[in-house]
């Protein structure tokens, strides 16, 4: 634990992926367990990891990245964040992000811009950049991220890292600030498939603080994945959507060869359409940000967070600290999500993005009655400049394309890193069924 402080605070000066460090608990509770000895079944037990700051931890710091909750002390653990306690985990500290995990850049933290390990000029993609970059810089071994339209598959691919997103219900979103609740998934950023496999068994499972956890089974995850594990016969589904027009020619190149080596690992690998694909941005930002506009009422300056002071009365209470609390890409989604939702326009946005999403499910569902993953690049770029695309939101939504789908259908889906387009790193996703991360683990795997 000494030498991961020591580590991250040699490299976090220039990536600046931490907001909180959590150095003086996480040095008694190592001083503890050197006591104390650990468990053979506790893997995680002594080993620092990130956490990014929208999951909340009891008494330490948890903004969101957010001004609004600048001064916010939690009074309780995530779920996620009790059971890698139960295994007596440490917890090094939190995250930067977008606020309130809005973005693809961790440009829209309100504390400091992080930058890509590969190239500091470059973002780390978002909104788990935190995350991405501390892993890829190898500050902590593995890191919590969060999924709503792609936060954990983009950023992964940017810094040349594992990234992972289960399938809806998988995890229990208890403890997560919620952004789109119906999308938000918790998943771990790591090095390695095999890390991130035996990560993930740890914190899935049913939870009765969240009633859209599933109460499946969780598999172990990692104990599948040794040296007999192939990809023989297995169906991969390339859509064509996903290697189309705005790809990247050099990003369609590294997935191209990632999937000839399927093919001689012994893979089928056949073209098939997933024709909703282009409506995905569109009705994700009209869903994501209607739930957003409602789950974000909770944040008025009385409960608790930042409240403004110089206040008339109450109605000026709520205006001011939201006014000061929130930054531009908060309010821009606060305002898409109340228009969506608003009676005189509920029909033509909220209602037809339901619509989109019913048939974006279908379209997985074909595919996947006669094959057993997806394939295609996470998305359409490599990591691009800080700052050269924050202005231009369309643009920056446009790099969701990959990416929304899959939790418009509430897959599994991950990046792995495939190979370097212009020295930069490219992510290869991989989406599985429902459930079944077992299988998209074990292709991964066998990539490595
Ligand atoms: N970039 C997407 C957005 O801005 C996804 C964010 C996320 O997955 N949290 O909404």
């Amino acid at each position: 634990t000494k030498a991961t402080y020591d580590n991250i605070k040699a490299k976090d000066d220039q990536i600046e992926a931490f907001l909180t460090l959590n150095e003086e608990n996480a040095l008694a509770e190592a001083a503890a367990l050197d006591e104390k000895g650990i468990a053979a079944d506790q893997l995680v037990a002594g080993i620092p990891l990130g956490v990014k700051d929208n999951i909340v931890t009891k008494d330490i710091r948890t903004t969101a990245a957010s001004k609004i909750l600048d001064n916010f002390k939690p009074i309780y653990d995530a779920t996620v964040i009790e059971k890698l306690k139960a295994q007596n985990f440490i917890n090094a500290g939190k995250l930067n992000l977008d606020e309130f995990a809005m973005g693809g850049s961790t440009e829209n933290s309100a504390y400091q811009v992080t930058h890509n390990a590969w190239d500091l000029t470059r973002v780390p993609g978002g909104s788990s950049g935190g995350s991405a970059a501390s892993v890829a810089a190898g500050e902590v071994l593995a890191a919590l991220g969060t999924d709503t339209g792609g936060s954990i598959r983009l950023p992964a691919s940017y810094n040349g890292v594992v990234g992972m997103k289960p399938t809806y219900g998988r995890v229990s979103r208890w403890g997560i600030i919620a952004f789109g609740s119906s999308l938000d998934q918790v998943g771990w950023l790591t090095t390695s498939v095999k890390d991130n496999a035996l990560l993930t068994s740890l914190i899935s499972g049913h939870d009765d603080h969240d009633l859209t956890s599933s109460t499946r089974d969780v598999p172990d995850f990692g104990a599948q994945l040794n040296d007999d594990t192939n990809v023989n016969g297995l169906r991969i589904a390339v859509p064509k959507e996903y290697l189309g027009e705005g790809v990247d020619e050099k990003v369609k190149e590294v997935i191209k060869a990632a999937l000839k080596h399927y093919e001689s690992l012994g893979a089928i690998v056949d073209e098939v359409s997933l024709p909703h694909t282009q409506y995905g941005v569109a009705a994700y930002y009209i869903i994501s940000s209607s739930e957003a506009s409602s789950n974000l009422q909770r944040f008025d300056g009385i409960r608790y967070g930042v409240r403004a002071t110089d206040v008339q009365d109450l109605e000026d209470v709520y205006v001011k600290s939201r006014s000061e609390g929130f930054g531009d890409e908060v309010k821009r989604r606060i305002m898409l999500g109340t228009f969506s939702l608003s009676a005189g326009f509920y029909d033509a946005y909220f209602n037809k993005a339901s619509q989109i999403r019913a048939l974006i499910r279908q379209d997985f569902e074909n595919v996947f009655k006669d094959h057993d993953v997806v394939m295609g690049p996470a998305g359409p770029t490599v990591a691009y400049k800080i700052g050269s695309n924050i202005a231009d939101p369309k643009t920056m939504y446009m790099n969701d394309v990959l990416t929304v789908p899959v939790n418009m259908a509430g897959l599994p889906g991950m990046s792995i890193p495939a190979g370097l387009a212009d020295g930069m790193p490219v992510g290869l996703q991989i989406i599985g069924k429902p459930f079944d991360e077992e299988t998209m683990y074990k292709a991964a795997y066998t990539f490595e």
